[in-house]
């Protein structure tokens, strides 16, 4: 069973390494991908350039067995849909392996606005960590009642299709916060692994006047 963890990484951080981690514990996952994405397309570009999102991923997942990153989103052109990856990803691993799409709370509650929404369930299980901050169950009950699993065996008996929430270590930690702190002139040190920290200071990114993006 493979998990996938989409994100801008703009940089990746312990609020996305600590649940990742926990869920593949939980699931007992054969690989977690990390895909950063290339162009978001439900947010503004991304501050950091491609390479340096892609590099810190690299660095950061580097630590963990199990763990890998996956480029596919950043070889394509035009917005990164979860939708054309998940396809992608079924083309190469064929239709019977679990796959499973990881959320937070946050992005699960804004599904319906992601392009072919509907198409994700035939792709992909959904698996729903719990973020700090977000509503748990009034998302889950309006969309999710029928095809809610009630444990990680229940995932491992379809190849898509079904929808797990999973707790997970609240860490109310941001990518956005991480900037302003070091826009600001501070230090994200123990919010963040210490190779993606000494990454952002050698190549000054997030500084206030950092060229990091060059768009
Ligand atoms: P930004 O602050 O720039 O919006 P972010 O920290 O939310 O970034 P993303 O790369 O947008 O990070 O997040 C990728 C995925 O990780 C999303 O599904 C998001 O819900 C989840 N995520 C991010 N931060 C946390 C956190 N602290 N705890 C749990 N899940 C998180």
């Amino acid at each position: 069973m493979i998990g996938i963890l989409g994100g801008t990484f703009d940089p990746i951080h312990f609020g996305h390494l600590r649940p990742a981690l926990e869920i593949q514990e939980h699931l007992g996952l054969d690989e977690l991908r990390f895909i950063p994405c290339g162009l978001p397309p439900h947010r503004r570009r991304p501050e950091a350039d491609v390479s340096h999102r892609l590099a810190m991923v690299e660095q950061a997942v580097a630590l963990h067995p199990g763990f890998s990153v996956d480029r596919r989103e950043l070889e394509r052109d035009g917005p990164s849909y979860s939708v054309d990856t998940l396809e992608s990803l079924r083309r190469e691993l064929g239709a019977a392996v679990p796959l499973c799409l990881i959320l937070g709370m946050d992005a699960f509650a804004g599904l319906s606005s992601w392009h072919r929404w509907q198409d994700l369930s035939s792709l992909a299980h959904l698996v729903v960590a719990h973020r700090p901050g977000s509503d748990e169950p009034a998302a889950l009950e309006d969309r999710a009642a029928a095809r809610r699993a009630e444990n990680p065996a229940d995932l491992r008996a379809a190849p898509a299709g079904r929808i797990l929430c999973v707790p997970v270590t609240q860490l109310d930690i941001s990518a956005t916060a991480i900037r302003d702190r070091v826009a600001r002139g501070g230090s994200p040190r123990f919010l963040l692994p210490e190779p993606v920290l000494t990454y952002i200071h050698r190549h000054g990114l997030y500084r206030a006047c950092s060229t990091g993006n060059p768009g």
